[in-house]
């Protein structure tokens, strides 16, 4: 008898799409040798996006079988199962997961795409989460219209994608997503790495060989700072091949990192577009955020895929799991980014000093940078990153634009010794943790071996502290102006709102300015403001904030109608003056140059 394939797989995971357009996937597990008392569990959440989701949600219709016969499942919590088996005998989990979500970090399925992380739909086998778990896509009706992409290990495929697969263990498992669809797909290599790129979603004018290219001079830059030109610096890259399976949609934009893959979304304007003949070379403004995205997630190939917290050595699907190093991990691959473009020369050194003011000035305009540390924000992610409300801009600072701002203090401080860059700093951690679990001592360690001194105090205060960086001194010092703008009306008032037909919507009162001393709170309906006393009084229906100017004219305060709850309410407010932001340019190009140009 030939032995199945995948048979030295503990788990068998056979995914079906009988009704796409029910938005069911059937999927069955086959467990070869359960244990008597069965535990199984679905993940609450999804590595790399740090919220408890409760995937279990979607799950129905679980029913457990040993030959042909039904086992009875009792379920113990939200998303732990038991079932009592015969030992000997191979135990079949059947059950459908429903998946109408269009994120990067579920699942979907309809008559036109199908797209899951594996933490939405394979239960974990408890007692063979290390070993190998083989995976049966079958494309039924679908198998000749749509294809597959995955980071998975193909054992025997057909030429669309569809037929078996191979995970070394459970995590890997999970950290494969399946694209599926009638998509664009294109490839390169980089680094003597094969690259898939593909594109659901697209419409006639996608310039998918433009998309190629850039993405490739991405990888190489990626690829030649960890491992240096002669590949002999740090060893080889950690992955065999790469799949980037990008969703087109109206509007969207977000992405999930994976170990030799990753799963983005963005709008399909931002996509590159075929110019014709005489059509200016010009690319929508969205595709250089597009390319940022596409080189932030791959840079966490390194920085977070294997160079991870220490915490995330073993994950826990069923719990939180807590590091305070995001600002490592996210906030440093956010610095190198946009860094990598402008490397790739893909943008210059005026473009990204413009993306880079953009990321300062969102530090600077957060009141919580004052009241959390960047390590604090780290911890909190799952209860306030990812849970943002109205006090968020009040009561935590993000990991990822400070922490890109840590990165930046931390490069142009090495820079300024002389002695190496953070180059050498993320070369140096690779090497020091093996490609592997970290720890901050790590960093200190590294930074000591690198430069002959303790940079304990830098990171007590950048880190764990909540001072501002010193950043205008490092940036003037690398050849940098650092520029005052006038503030824009929202931020010089201490207000985030939207504008919509109906008028200004107040979203987020900033903690000191000018909005919350006059009384405003969020979800407040700024309907007017009345300019002047007594009988020379204006009163104007305020549609926008740009407005406000054109009312107030040299007029200190104003008196603002709100609306709160249906009542409305009079606030007096005082216009704040000179509120200015910054703005970064190049003063010395040669210095700046020398920053941003990849080392000789
Ligand atoms: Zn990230």
């Amino acid at each position: 008898m030939r032995r199945p394939l995948g048979s030295a797989a503990a788990v068998h995971c056979k995914v079906e799409l009988p009704e796409p357009h029910t938005h069911l996937y059937r999927v069955t597990l086959t467990v070869d040798r359960p244990q008597a008392l069965q535990a199984l569990a679905l993940p609450v959440w999804v590595p790399g996006s740090y919220l408890v989701r409760e995937f279990s949600k979607n799950l129905q219709n679980l029913v457990a079988r040993q030959r042909a016969r039904i086992r009875e499942l009792h379920q113990i919590d939200k998303n732990h199962w038991e079932v009592a088996c015969d030992p000997g005998t191979t135990l079949e989990l059947q059950y459908e997961v429903y998946a109408l979500d269009n994120s990067v970090r579920t699942a979907w399925l309809d008559s036109q795409r199908g797209f899951f992380n594996g933490t939405s739909l394979f239960l974990q086998v408890e007692g063979v989460s290390d070993q190998p778990h083989a995976v049966e896509l079958v494309g039924g009706e679908r198998r000749l219209l749509w294809k597959v992409a995955t980071g998975l290990t193909p054992v025997k495929v057909d030429r669309r994608g569809w037929g078996h697969y191979l995970a070394q263990d459970y995590d890997a498992l999970v950290d494969c997503p399946v694209e599926m669809g009638a998509f664009w797909s294109g490839s390169f290599v980089a680094g003597g790495i094969r690259h898939q790129m593909v594109v659901a979603g697209a419409t006639a004018s996608f310039d998918g060989q433009r998309l190629l290219d850039d993405t490739q001079r991405i990888c190489e830059n990626a690829i030649r700072l960890w491992h240096g030109k002669s590949r002999g610096l740090a060893g080889q890259p950690p992955h065999e091949n790469y799949v980037f399976m990008l969703n087109a949609v109206e509007e969207a934009y977000g992405g999930l990192e994976h170990r030799n893959s990753t799963a983005l979304i963005a709008a399909r304007k931002d996509l590159p577009r075929l110019l014709g003949k005489g059509v200016p070379a010009r690319q929508p403004e969205g595709y250089t955020t597009l390319l940022g995205l596409i080189s932030h997630e791959y840079f966490h190939t390194w920085n977070i895929k294997r160079l991870r917290p220490a915490e995330f050595t073993n994950l826990n699907y069923a719990q939180e799991n807590y590091t305070r190093l995001l600002w490592f991990f996210e906030g440093f691959t956010s610095y190198y980014d946009d860094l990598l473009l402008r490397r790739a020369r893909l943008i210059d050194d005026a473009n990204y000093l413009r993306l880079l003011t953009k990321t300062v000035n969102q530090v600077l305009q957060t009141p919580g940078r004052q009241v959390q540390s960047v390590a604090q924000a780290s911890f909190d992610a799952w209860v306030k990153y990812y849970r943002q409300d109205e006090n968020t801009p009040n009561a935590t600072v993000s990991y990822y634009t400070k922490g890109a701002c840590v990165a930046l203090c931390l490069d142009l401080s090495l820079r300024a010794q002389g002695q190496a860059t953070l180059d050498d700093l993320m070369r140096g951690l690779w090497r020091r943790c093996a490609g592997g679990p970290m720890t901050e001592q790590d960093l200190r360690d590294e930074l000591r071996a690198l430069t002959g001194r303790a940079w304990d105090r830098e990171i007590a205060a950048w880190v764990h502290g909540r001072r501002d960086l010193p950043l205008q001194d490092l940036l003037e010092r690398q050849g940098v102006a650092v520029l005052a703008e006038p503030s824009q009306p929202a931020q010089a008032l201490g207000l985030r709102v939207t504008e919509q037909a109906t008028g200004v919507q107040v979203k987020a009162v900033l903690r000191g300015g000018a909005a919350e001393s006059a009384g405003f709170a969020a979800g407040d309906e700024w309907l007017a403001i009345e300019v002047g006393r007594g009988p020379a009084a204006q009163g104007w229906r305020l549609m926008k904030l740009d407005d406000l100017a054109l009312y107030a004219g040299t007029a200190r305060s104003v008196t603002a109608l709100v609306a709160r709850d249906r009542r409305t309410l009079r606030l007096a407010l005082r216009l704040p003056q000179g509120k200015t932001t910054w703005r970064l340019a190049v003063r010395d190009a040669k210095q700046v140059a020398h920053w941003l140009d990849e080392p000789a």
